[in-house]
């Protein structure tokens, strides 16, 4: 494949590259009206076009499977919408809140369980006003000890804008934690510059960035040097990963992903039993599968390589489900 130079939006790009034969472009085109499309070069790259089953192509690539909701299936599947006092931010739990800064991703993942909300002709970032409402909540409060920003991915923002928003939270006594949920570093690693290490790292403040990856290729040398640059620069890293059929549901896959993030220095901290947004149904596996992963993981993978299991719901957020056998008692 030629090498890429943009981020690929259009089912007739994806055509052009050569990711989808012509004849799927008219099944495509009203999947990509609905839902937003990006994949970057370095995803863009990493797909194998020749095979059927490639888990990168799955992850970003459309499919008109998107367009079968089932009657489970929900717009807001974790509730956001319902803890959100002020635009752009959510408190679900007393000691931490989200804070939504962006509405755009740098690559649109197609299982995402906030696709109704993110995207290009979604308002694109807080206003002037929003954030500076959204920061007011958070100061008002002395019970929020985190602040994890996310969107959309923050990190799509410069170093300038970044380093804005953590110098005002810098500035707010009784916020310690700052985590920041991003794809950035494996699906656009150049933009991990040391500019933007400098923007995220705070003093007097623990920050964290955890990454959402979910097969082991995406870790490219690019994506590890990129890592590397955030946690030399003192920030720690952890992961989150979605159970995904067809990705990452078998356990050489898993096992082969949380190696390669703790060698690059991440700790795999959640992987996620995947969240009924709607036209994802032919990504998720079923729980009981998901609980013998995760017995056969341990049986096999260092402690380092184990994350926590979880189901984010609604009514009370994220519960450990585990691996659904006596070991778990007291683990
Ligand atoms: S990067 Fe995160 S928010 Fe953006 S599309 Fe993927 S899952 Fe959704």
């Amino acid at each position: 494949m030629k090498r890429m130079t943009k981020t690929l939006r259009r089912p007739d790009e994806l055509a052009e590259a050569g990711l989808i034969p012509p004849g799927r472009l008219a099944a495509l085109k009203p999947v990509a009206a609905r839902y937003a499309v990006a994949i970057t070069p370095a995803m863009a790259e990493l797909i194998d076009p020749a095979d059927p089953h490639d888990p990168i192509a799955r992850q970003f690539v459309p499919d008109p499977a998107e367009l079968e909701m089932r009657p489970e299936e929900r717009a807001d599947p974790i509730g956001d919408a319902a803890h959100s006092p002020v635009e752009g931010l959510v408190h679900r739990f007393p000691d931490r809140v989200l804070l939504k800064l962006v509405h755009v991703c740098a690559v649109y993942c197609r299982f995402c369980f906030r696709r109704e909300m993110i995207g290009p002709g979604k308002p694109n970032a807080l206003s002037a006003e929003a954030l500076s409402a959204a920061l007011a909540y958070i100061a008002a409060r002395p019970d929020i000890w985190e602040v994890i920003l996310s969107g959309g991915d923050p990190l799509v923002l410069s170093p300038r804008r970044l380093a804005a928003v953590m110098r005002r939270l810098r500035g707010i006594p009784h916020v310690k934690v700052i985590r920041v949920h991003t794809r950035v570093p494996t699906v656009d690693p150049a933009r991990i510059t040391p500019a933007l290490a400098r923007a995220l790292k705070l003093r007097g403040k623990a920050v964290y960035v955890v990454l959402h990856a979910n097969h082991a290729r995406e870790l490219t040398a690019a994506a590890r040097a990129g890592c590397a640059r955030l946690i030399d620069a003192g920030i720690p890293m952890l992961s989150q990963s979605v159970l995904l059929a067809g990705v990452n549901d078998d356990v050489e896959t898993l096992g082969a992903l949380m190696r390669a993030l703790v060698e690059c220095r991440v700790k795999p901290y959640y992987l996620h039993q995947m969240d009924p947004a709607r036209g994802t149904a032919h990504f998720r596996a079923t729980m009981a599968r998901g609980q013998e992963l995760m017995r056969e993981l341990r049986g096999r993978y260092s402690g380092l390589c184990q994350p926590a299991y979880v189901l984010d719901r609604p009514e009370d957020g994220k519960v450990p489900v585990g691996s659904n056998d006596l070991a778990d008692i007291g683990s």
